[in-house]
Formats: structure tokens, C-alpha cells, sequence
């Protein structure tokens, strides 16, 4: 039994937090906010039945370790989480929908009766799929999305490739690392039945796992306990004197990481150094006795249209009359500002509403992501013998997601329980490689 100390209560930290307590070690949590969660907890609202999301989130069947981890904290993910088949309607368009089934034969089958295509855009999906599917969903490091898509109808483009890549790697398409992408969608599309079905939150956000974890954990959390230095022997020092522990997960922020790790592992740091964000805002719009056609709907973003998605709330067993309007690589609406009246006006513009919707929360993440760029270097999970990384920014095959924040988690887990095997290897040997 080791005293492990993870710094850091997101979902990167309570996967490492849970996974080291389950293998018998004695384990200290210390977070600087007053509740776990990180980037994917719930927000204050007046009326406490109704607490807004850190921005909207949004799961898939393929992320096996974040609902295996829901599970094991009780949390049954059936109850928080409404499963649907993948589709992307637009206003007054059924949009992309793909039946259940095989995931093969859902996907082929759901192209060609996509009705809102001609004939022409959707065998040239199915072609350009096939081709990634013979290449195994792989491609040069350094192509970028829109380069990987440069010869699928502009229609495909705009409908279904702009969108789900702004939507799962927070980049824009022209910046977005193409084989991140393709692995994406390689365990979406086909990582078995139900893999690329939406799981849309019930509940607030921090009841699908920090809430849980917080019960669960118990004495062993530290609240409101921000870690300002560590060092070599493994002190953990929040400002009132250290703590010696026989191995530290990090499971903050890159930044905050690089900072902490700059005098010991300079490599490392600089690496975790290196990355840039994008930013997401969420505009929650109210409208009572409003309900849209689906809980999701697809929008067309434009120079005066900010957002790519709309939830409604309502539908979803949520506060009713609540909409989120997600717009992800938010950079240039950052720069702008007036986001949420342009994302009132393309409302106003683009769907019904029972009555004239207002504006209720704005929320701006400026670090939601790291911009997951071709080519992009990101620092391995072992930083040192006895100190190890967890985050979703960390090496991996996911861009910036709860999943990859929840396996970053494991693997730092894994890495501490292998202890004297994993202080013997020669350097960072990530345990979590594409
Ligand atoms: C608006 C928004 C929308 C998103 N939408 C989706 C989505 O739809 N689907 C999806 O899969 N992902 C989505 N994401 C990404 C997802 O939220 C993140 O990938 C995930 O939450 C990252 O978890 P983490 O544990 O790696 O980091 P974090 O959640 O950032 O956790 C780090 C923790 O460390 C704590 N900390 C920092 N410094 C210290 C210190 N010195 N001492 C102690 N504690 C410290 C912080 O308070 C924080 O709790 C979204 C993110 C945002 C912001």
C-alpha cells in the first residue's frame, strides 16, 4: 500500500482517485474548489433544483470508462443519461439519422436514405469512408481535417464533417488534427452497437459523477485546498506546511502542471507548456411553453450565427423552457463579444418559439480545450518515477474529452500500481499511446 496524493478533482482525478483507492491505496484528493467536477460540474442557479451545466456536454456509447466509472460510484447511467441514435437534424431538415444495427450497415444505411442529399454527396461519403476504413482510420500526422476532407462534397462538408469536428475537437476544421479525428470517428462509428449513440445529460452535470465521487471519497477529499509547490521527495504543499507522499497523480490543468513540474522536469513542462486552447461559450436562452422538435438540434454557423448546437433542456427532463446554445471554437466570438444577443437573433431567425425567448446565462470557458492541432505534442503520462500525469490533455488517442480525461486517469493509476516496474523505464514511457 503506497500514500498516493492526486491533485485534482475533475473527472482525470476522480477516475486516478477511484481506481488507486480500489487497488488498496491509502489516497489524499486535493482540489482548490469548493466541490469536484472540474470543467464538468453543475453552476449555481437561484433556483437550486435547476443548476445550469459548466457548458453542455455531451457523451457517447463508445466512452466505455466514463460510464464504467459511473457505475462503480453507483450512478446508473441508464437514469442520467438519455441514449439516442446518432442523428443531426437541422430546423425543418431530418438531417443525418443512423438506424441501430450493426454499426456497418447502420452507418451505410443512414447515408444512403439521407434524404436532405443528393444522390451524388452521399456515394461520395460512403467512398470517402471506405477509404478510411481500408487505411484502419489512419493518416499523416500532420493533415488537417479540411485537407482530409478536401474532396467530399461541399454538402457532407457543411452538414455533417464541420460540425461533428468543431463538436468533438473543439477546432475548427481548417486547424483540426485530421487522424485525431479519424480515430474519433473510427470508435464512433464503429466501435461496436450503440458506440456512436448520443448520451445526453438528464440530470446537472456535476450528479453524473462529482457529486457521486464526493460521497464516495469521503474523508479522503480535500476541498478547497489548492496545491501551490511540490518537490522531488513528493511534498505536497498547499501553504501550510507539506505532506510527504510515496507517489503524486497531477491531475490539474496543463498549465497549472507545466508551472509546478518547470524545476524538476523541464522537458516534460515545457511540452505541457506548448499546448493552446479554444474556448466554448454556452447561451442559455429561456422561453416558457417553447420545446424544440428534437432535445438536439444541429445549426449552420455563419459570421452572424455563433452557434453550432441547441439542447432543449425541457425535453430532456431539465429545467423546462431552458435552451443551451453551444458554440465551440469560440475564439473569434471571444474576441468580438456580443455572443449572446448574435445567438439570440439566430434563434429568433432559425426556430419557433411559443414565446420570445431572453437571454438567461452566458458562460465563457476561454481554457475549455486544448486546440487540437496536426501534429500536436502532448506530454506523456509519467513525468517522473513516482509522479504521473492525468488530464485529458495528456498523450492519447482523444482530443480534450471527458473520456480522455477519465482514461488519462487509469493509466496514471496503472502507472502508480506497477510502482518499481514504471521507476525502472528508461523515460516517460506513456501508458496510454495512440
Ligand atoms: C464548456 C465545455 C464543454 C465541453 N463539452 C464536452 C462534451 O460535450 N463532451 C466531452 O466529452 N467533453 C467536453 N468538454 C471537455 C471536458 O469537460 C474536459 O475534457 C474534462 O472535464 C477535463 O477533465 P480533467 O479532469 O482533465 O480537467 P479539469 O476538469 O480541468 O480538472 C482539473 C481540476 O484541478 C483543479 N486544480 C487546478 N489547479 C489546482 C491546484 N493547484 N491544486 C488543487 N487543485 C487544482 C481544478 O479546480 C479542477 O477541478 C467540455 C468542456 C467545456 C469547458
Amino acid at each position: 500500500m503506497k500514500r498516493v496524493a492526486v491533485i485534482g478533482g475533475g473527472w482525470a482525478g476522480i477516475a486516478a482517485a477511484v481506481t488507486l483507492a480500489d487497488a488498496g491505496h491509502d489516497i489524499t484528493v486535493f482540489e482548490m474548489a469548493p466541490q469536484l467536477g472540474g470543467r464538468a460540474r453543475s453552476v449555481a442557479a437561484q433556483d437550486p433544483a435547476w443548476d445550469y451545466d459548466n457548458g453542455q456536454h455531451i457523451l457517447i456509447g463508445a466512452y466505455r470508462d466514463s460510464l464504467a466509472l459511473m457505475r462503480r460510484l453507483g450512478v446508473d447511467p441508464g437514469q442520467v443519461l438519455a441514449r439516442l441514435p446518432l442523428a443531426l437534424p437541422y430546423p425543418g431538415e431530418p438531417g443525418l439519422r443512423l438506424p441501430r444495427g450493426a454499426p456497418l450497415i447502420a452507418f451505410t444505411r443512414g447515408v444512403l436514405t439521407h434524404s436532405g442529399w443528393p444522390l451524388s454527396a452521399r456515394l461520395g461519403l460512403l467512398v470517402a469512408a471506405t477509404g478510411w476504413l481500408a487505411r484502419s482510420f489512419r493518416c499523416e500526422v500532420g493533415l488537417s481535417v479540411a485537407e482530409l476532407c478536401v474532396g467530399l462534397p461541399a454538402v457532407v462538408k457543411r452538414d455533417l464533417v464541420e460540425p461533428l469536428c468543431v463538436a468533438a475537437l473543439n477546432t475548427p476544421a481548417p486547424q483540426a488534427s485530421a487522424r485525431v479525428f479519424l480515430r474519433v470517428l473510427k470508435d464512433a462509428l464503429f466501435g461496436g452497437a450503440g458506440s456512436a449513440d448520443l448520451l445526453l445529460p438528464r440530470r446537472p452535470l456535476s450528479e453524473l459523477l462529482a457529486a457521486p465521487a464526493t460521497r464516495w471519497l469521503g474523508d479522503r477529499l480535500r476541498l478547497g485546498r489548492r496545491v501551490r509547490q511540490i518537490d522531488l521527495g513528493w511534498h505536497v504543499d498547499c501553504g501550510a506546511g507539506g505532506e510527504a507522499f510515496d507517489a503524486v497523480v497531477l491531475a490539474y490543468t496543463s498549465v497549472e502542471a507545466a508551472r509546478l513540474t518547470a524545476d524538476f522536469a523541464p522537458a516534460w513542462s515545457a511540452v505541457a507548456q506548448g499546448l493552446g486552447f479554444e474556448p466554448i461559450i454556452t447561451v442559455y436562452l429561456h422561453s416558457a411553453g417553447s420545446s424544440l422538435p428534437a432535445p438536439m438540434l444541429a445549426l449552420r454557423e455563419g459570421p452572424d450565427a455563433p452557434a453550432q448546437f441547441v439542447f432543449d433542456h425541457g425535453q430532456l427532463g431539465g429545467a423546462p423552457g431552458r435552451f443551451a446554445f453551444v458554440v465551440s471554437g469560440a475564439a473569434p466570438w471571444v474576441a468580438r463579444g456580443g455572443c449572446a444577443e448574435a445567438v439570440l437573433a439566430q434563434a429568433l431567425r432559425e426556430l419557433t418559439w411559443a414565446t420570445p425567448p431572453v437571454i438567461d446565462k452566458l458562460l465563457t470557458e476561454k481554457r475549455a480545450t486544448f486546440a487540437c492541432t496536426p501534429g500536436l505534442a502532448r506530454p506523456p503520462t509519467r513525468i517522473a518515477p513516482g509522479l504521473w500525469a492525468a488530464g485529458d490533455y495528456v498523450e492519447g488517442p482523444y482530443p480534450a474529452t471527458l473520456e480522455g480525461a477519465v482514461r488519462s486517469g487509469l493509466a496514471a493509476a496503472q502507472g502508480v500500481c506497477a510502482g518499481t516496474a514504471a521507476k525502472g523505464a528508461a523515460s516517460g514511457s506513456p501508458t496510454n499511446t495512440p
